[in-house]
């Protein structure tokens, strides 16, 4: 497995061409906002090497007979889907950020199963194909993005009724390869990632065939393009020279960029699915059972760890935390988030091998779904609780810069000091604005998917029949 340090120097080697804020960024590894995503992705390595780590962050490859970073692991077991959700927790209490290679791990596995079944059904080779590409990833232990939100445009149209490069597709078929065109958003850590998995992001139909593409591309392939996301954290940090005073100081927020395919050239031995309409559904459904456990309802656990800590340490400084309301909010906060965390777990232990002698496991349809959409209330709760907690202050606190400034530091240091000094009343409060009054509320609504495709997926699984039927027994109906 690499280190940590030859994470960094392989990233010397990638020459992407990323954007932010309307200039061209030379260096990943020193831009103050791309910095933050190569330093949150440097501490995935650095953990898989801690020993006090190893038994969540590492696993047993039998593709490779070696030990590899959990991020790169096919789920041979329920025993792996939980210990998915505990890295996915854990990395979230590390970083207080994404850990960018969520995606990529669950697009993977999702690669592995619908190619299993698609070369037994089909009599392709494409399972072949990506179990050597994985091994080669595994082998290398190379940090792998996953891809599969297309720009879309306008909703109401089909792919072809619209401009035509709204999703991506295929715009030529060689005997070396296909070349591809159209562009994925809001896209996790890619610009760090040395892969990029791209799975189709919805079920394309019959006359579609070019819509319906899967594969793996290296990233700064030439035609491809990185237009970062900018937002109001991103432009606190790139406009000072001292992060301490910001709310995640060395990880920041959870950055994702445009990648932009402009006539990309995908040599065969990296196509995983290409026109079979008929599995594109299984694709994302599948990804997005995994992910909905794993990012959607785990991580978020993580997250919500550091905000229960956040609002108990508050209410100390505060001198309010033996207030009877204060508890009874913390408690709520522990219930919604545990409650989470059972739902993450809950579709992890009732995972099913699928399809059946792939060796791959999937965690449940039903219980990830519910997990997802649990999450996606019981944050915005979470942020209320915590912002409630905090008071005004975390929306309208002073730059802790003022702490240093001779003419208003003395005045800081007097009227923002509670049971604490100000500086550390002030540096957590920043903390928590990242929480309760940043980018976090949205971001975990539409991640994973946004809720009504959960609503969808959860009225598809449940057995109203059954339901039907045990109500109508009880009642005496015979129909
Ligand atoms: C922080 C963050 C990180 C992310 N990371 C990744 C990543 O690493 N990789 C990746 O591929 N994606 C990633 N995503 C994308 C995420 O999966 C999408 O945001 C999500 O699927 C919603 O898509 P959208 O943003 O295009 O919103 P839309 O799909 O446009 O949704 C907007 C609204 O329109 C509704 N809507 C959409 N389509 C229809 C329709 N046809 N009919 C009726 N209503 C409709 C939706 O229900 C919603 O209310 C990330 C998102 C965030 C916020």
């Amino acid at each position: 497995m690499k280190t940590a340090q030859e994470y960094l120097e392989s990233l010397k080697q990638l020459k992407p061409k990323v954007y932010l804020n309307g200039e061209k960024v030379d260096s990943i590894l020193k831009n103050p906002v791309t910095k933050t995503v190569v330093d949150a992705m440097a501490k995935i390595y650095e953990m898989a090497q801690d020993p006090k780590y190893e038994n969540i962050m590492t696993a047993y490859s039998p593709y490779i007979n070696e030990k590899i970073n959990r991020c790169l692991h096919i789920f041979q077991s329920v025993q792996d889907l939980e210990k998915r959700v505990e890295m996915a927790i854990l990395t979230s209490q590390v970083l207080g950020t994404c850990n960018y290679r969520c995606p990529g791990c669950d697009a993977l596995n999702a690669l592995a199963s619908v190619t299993y079944e698609m070369d037994k059904k089909l009599g392709t080779n494409y399972n072949k194909r990506f179990v050597e590409y994985l091994k080669w990833v595994q082998k290398n232990d190379l940090a792998c993005s996953g891809s599969l939100t297309d720009a879309k445009g306008d909703r109401s149209k089909r792919p072809k009724e619209q401009d035509p490069d709204m999703y991506i597709h295929v715009v030529e078929k060689g005997d070396d390869g296909i070349v591809v065109r159209g562009a994925r958003v809001h896209q996790s850590g890619s610009i760090a990632a040395h892969e990029h998995i791209i799975l189709p992001g919805i079920t394309f139909r019959k006359g579609e065939e070019e819509y319906a593409v899967a594969f793996a591309v290296p990233n700064g392939t030439k035609g491809l393009t990185y237009i970062c996301q900018y937002t109001p954290e991103d432009a606190e940090r790139l406009h000072t020279e001292d992060t301490y005073h910001l709310g995640n100081p060395i990880y920041g927020v959870r950055e994702t960029c445009m990648m932009i395919f402009d006539d990309v050239f995908i040599p065969w031995e990296r196509v995983f699915m290409c026109g079979e309409v008929e599995f594109t559904r299984h694709m994302w459904s599948r990804f997005a059972r995994i992910h909905r456990m794993s990012c959607g309802g785990a991580c978020k656990v993580g997250f919500g760890d550091l905000m229960i800590g956040a609002a108990q340490t508050m209410a100390e400084y505060l001198g309010v935390a033996e207030a009877y309301h204060i508890r009874e909010k913390i408690i709520e906060m522990v219930k919604i988030n545990e409650t989470l965390h059972a739902c993450a777990l809950a579709a992890a232990l009732k995972g099913t091998e699928e399809p059946e002698g792939s060796g791959v496991y999937l965690p449940d349809r039903m219980y990830s779904n519910i997990a997802k959409l649990n999450c996606a209330d019981g944050f915005w709760k979470l942020m209320a609780l915590l912002g409630d907690i905090v008071g005004g202050l975390a929306v309208t606190m002073p730059s802790e810069k003022e702490l240093k400034n001779p003419d208003t530091s003395e005045y800081i240091k007097k009227y923002l000091k509670a049971a604490v000094p100000a500086e550390k009343r002030m540096r957590m409060t920043k903390f928590i604005q990242n929480w309760s009054a940043g980018l976090h509320g949205v971001g975990t609504w539409h991640g994973a998917g946004s809720t009504q495709t959960q609503r969808l997926e959860i009225y598809r699984t449940v057995d109203l029949e059954e339901k039907k039927e045990l109500a109508k027994k009880l009642a005496g109906i015979k129909d």
